[in-house]
């Protein structure tokens, strides 16, 4: 279940970097690469260039965090990377394949059985009890032995002891575990989390990045779009947004 699911690189075929103001990692072991991507929403004098040509490599087994100002580009890149959008042109490579020109239907496979989502209002069922929230992504599959699944999930995220209970009997901290979870539960590829401390205190932010952090250590790759300045500590590499474009790559 920790594996990372040895994902393929990029190949020898493909074409030659793209220009970029930031070095491109090199090497066959990257999960995506973004080659000149351009996200232009609306047409005409309404177009706006959400995403301006823009490039970015994540390593499988990188923790990547990804800050910015409100408007920068942040949201359309996580609904890109999440292969809820496509780019209006650029390419982009998940794990060795060309996605970026997938029709609806292809699209949402790779959603459902390679990326793992972390939001910040956690989305949890209300109903449902932790264990029945995690194992939602496995009925939408079929899977069988969906509460073992579930439950070892839950004990990645230090939840055992609270399985059977609902969303409105934990803490904040505790719920977005728990949807943590359900994004682990799949085995994917990507761990993809927008704002995942956006709706929490201080100590249990600190609690969600530690578990992420320790997922990454077991070699999950995991991408994080955030605001919040005490991700940066835990990710391997921060890039900064505005106006579409990366202004700032920090290796850390
Ligand atoms: P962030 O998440 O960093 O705040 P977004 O990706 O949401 O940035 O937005 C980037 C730019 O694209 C902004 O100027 C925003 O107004 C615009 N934008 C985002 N979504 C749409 C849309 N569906 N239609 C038109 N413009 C959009
Ligand atoms: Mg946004």
């Amino acid at each position: 279940m920790i594996q990372q699911g040895g994902a393929p690189g990029s190949g020898s075929a493909r074409p030659a970097a793209p220009r970029g103001d930031f070095p491109l990692q090199t090497g066959a072991d990257h999960l995506i690469r973004l080659e000149s991507i351009t996200k232009i929403y609306g047409s005409g004098d309404a177009a706006v260039v959400a995403l301006d040509d823009f490039s970015l490599d994540v390593g499988a087994g990188e923790l990547l965090a990804v800050m910015g100002p409100s408007g920068s580009g942040k949201s359309t890149l996580m609904n890109i990377l999440g292969c809820l959008d496509t780019p209006t042109s650029g390419r982009y490579w998940f794990g060795g394949e060309d996605v970026s020109r997938l029709n609806e239907t292809q699209l949402a496979h790779v959603r459902n059985r390679r990326i793992g989502f972390v939001f910040q209002q956690f989305h949890l069922l209300p109903r449902l009890s932790a264990w029945r929230n995690v194992e939602l992504p496995l009925l939408y599959r079929g899977e069988q032995d969906r509460r073992a699944l579930a439950l070892h999930a839950l004990d990645q995220v230090g939840l055992s002891n609270r399985v059977d209970h609902r969303p409105t009997q934990l803490s904040g901290g505790q719920q977005q575990r728990v949807a943590i979870a359900r994004a682990l539960v799949t085995d994917p590829d990507l761990i993809l989390a927008d704002e995942p401390t956006g709706n929490l205190d201080s100590v249990a932010s600190r609690d969600v990045l530690a578990i992420l952090r320790d997922l990454n250590q077991q070699g999950r790759t995991i991408v994080i779009i955030t605001h919040d300045p005490e991700v940066a500590p835990v990710a391997q590499r921060t890039v900064v947004m505005r106006d579409g474009r990366l202004v700032h790559g920090v290796a850390a």
